[in-house]
This record gives structure tokens, sequence and C-alpha cells, in this order.
């Protein structure tokens, strides 16, 4: 069942130096349940995607005429672009979408205790009286596995180990019980073993609460382990999109490929790591035709370097856009 659809999002940016193009021209879908990994080197426009779905991004931003962001809730459609009154924005952000975000820190105010904001975020969200959204918090405290969850209710961001604050943080964007969430390089600060439980707690929550979630990293390993479908991008475009095993097994798109080998190999240790050739341009200076054409090996025509490539199917579910699966020759 469909819980958002996306429709050529493209946002912008009004700067000193002229227009910044962020995200162009996106579409994709999320049912409930499902989830999406959006991936990509730093500056390809994940976060801004993800932050544009709850309209977070800056006052300088300009959204496409276009631009549409469909989600689907139980009592009906919500067009949240169109959404402009406080109590409109209530109810896509913290209501039906929740953030949660590489650092906690940044996400807990420092002189308040993590209960007072959970519950503080309660009382915007639902009806519950104080009593009962102070009970929610510990019961969603000790749901993501925090021990004593009545004590560190009581405690400081501060006072908490990096793992713990992010369970905190969970805890806290899932207590509204939002339908999508949204997990922006949510593993990255923490080491390896917290990682994983991280990702497993996440695993168990999209099950139990049968919500959708957009996962966003540059990790196509954390991607592989997590999510049923996968979405590439490129400078702001989306550059491929399908099944999770069909595009890491089968990457259509030089991009795709290029991250793929950039990843350490761990039963061949000598192999030397390959990464993308050159740098991601800066958004004043995007490439004309296809944004990646200056860091592509294949691209090496005149088509590449002129013309946008539309999408085409690379296998079911599996679309992307290159000129190459379309036939034309760019070597
Ligand atoms: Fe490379 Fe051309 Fe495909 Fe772009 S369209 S990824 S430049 S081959």
């Amino acid at each position: 069942m469909s819980l958002l659809t996306v429709e050529n999002l493209t946002l912008q940016f009004r700067t000193d130096e002229g227009l910044i193009t962020a995200v162009d021209d996106i579409s994709f879908t999320l049912d409930r349940g499902e989830v999406m990994g959006l991936v990509g080197e730093s500056g390809s426009g994940k976060s801004v995607t993800a932050k544009a779905l709850m309209m977070l991004n800056a006052g300088n931003a300009i959204y496409g005429p276009e631009s549409r962001i469909t989600l689907h809730l139980e009592d009906g459609d919500v067009d949240v672009l169109a959404c402009k009154r406080p109590r409109e924005m209530r109810v896509v952000r913290g209501g039906a979408i929740s953030m949660i975000f590489q650092e906690p820190m940044a996400s807990f105010a420092p002189a308040m205790t993590i209960g007072s904001q959970m519950v503080e975020q309660l009382l915007i969200h639902t009806d519950l009286s104080r009593a009962q959204a102070k009970a929610l918090s510990v019961e969603m405290l000790d749901r993501v596995g925090i021990s004593d969850a009545s004590a560190r209710f009581n405690q400081y961001a501060f006072e908490l180990s990096g793992g713990m604050r992010q369970r905190a943080m969970i805890a806290m964007a899932l207590s509204t019980k939002p339908r999508l969430l949204i997990a922006d390089e949510p593993t990255t600060a923490l080491d390896v073993t917290i990682q994983a439980q991280v990702i497993q707690l996440m695993q168990e929550l999209v099950k139990d609460f049968g919500m959708g979630i957009i996962f966003i990293t540059h990790d196509l390993g954390v991607v592989a382990q997590t999510a049923d479908k996968v979405a590439v991008m490129y400078l702001g475009r989306m550059v491929e999109k399908g099944p999770v095993r069909a595009v890491l097994r089968g990457p259509a798109h030089p991009y795709t490929q290029g991250l793929i080998d950039a990843l350490p190999k761990l039963d061949d240790l000598d192999a030397p790591l390959r990464p993308v050739p050159g740098d991601i341009p800066s958004p004043l200076e995007r490439p004309s035709g296809c944004v990646f054409h200056t860091r592509c090996a294949r691209a090496l025509v005149d088509t590449c370097r002129t013309a946008v490539p539309q999408w085409s199917n690379a296998g079911p579910d599996h679309r992307v856009a290159c000129h190459l699966n379309t036939g034309e020759t760019c070597a």
C-alpha cells in the first residue's frame, strides 16, 4: 500500500552567487513497511531531498512548479507542499513524518532532560495527558533497548553514551508513531557493533510499527543490510533506482558501478581501492547533458555532454538514467 509519492521534485536555493539547483526533477514512491536506501556521495542531494519531504529547508529554498509530494495517510492524502499553516505543518513534521539525524546531540536541547523533550513532543502531536506522555516515553526508551529507562528519562543528552543517545533519538522519533521515518546517516557516527544493533533495532521497528523508512547513507553495505530498494543520487539527480539486490548485483549506471567498485574487498585485502575519479562538481557549475559526464570513463562522445539521459528499464522495477542503457553509443 502506497505511503509516499514524490513527483518531479525540484529544489533550488537563492544565493548571492545565483540560483543553486540542489534537487533536480526526482520522482519515487514508498510503500508502507518498505525501506528505501538513498545513496550517493556528499553533495549528491540526499539530505536536501529528505528535508524537502518535511519542508525543513532554509527560507531561500524554491520548489519547482511541477514538484509534488503526497503522503497517503489512513484518513486521506496530504499534499505536503500545500501545507502552510502551523497546524497543517504539525500533521507532517513530527506527526506523520519523523526524522533522525547522524548526530543526536544536535537534536536534543542540552538544557532539557531527554524525558521532558519526549513529553513536550507528545503533548504537541497527540491528545495524551502529561502522565500518559511520560509513561509512553519511558516505554519507548525501554523498547529501543535502553536499560533502566525510568532513570535515563531524567538524564540530559550529554550524560548518555553515543549509542544510547542514538537509541533515545530513535525512541523520541517513534513515540508519535510516524507513518514515515527519515533516517539521515543514523549509524555513521557509531562504532561497528553499536551500528549493527541500531540497524537491527530499526528493522524490528519497521515490522512492529508498519512504517516506511527512507534511509540516507553513503554506505552501500548498510543499504544492502537494511533496504528493500535503493535510489542512487548524483548532483541532485536520481540516476538509478530499483530493488536493492538487483541494483547492487547488477548496477546499470556507471556511477553506481563506481560506488560499488570503491568498496574495500574483504576477500581480497591486497586489491587496490578504486575510488570514483575526480570530485563532485560545484552545484554552481552543473555539467550540461548527463551531470556525471565529467567523471564518467565511458562518456566519450557528444551525446553525454549535450543530452540529459532519460529513464529506461534495466530489469524488473529497475530503472536507470544513462544513454548506454538506451543503446546509444557513448564510447
Ligand atoms: Fe556516463 Fe553517458 Fe551514462 Fe552519463 S549518460 S553515466 S556520461 S555513459
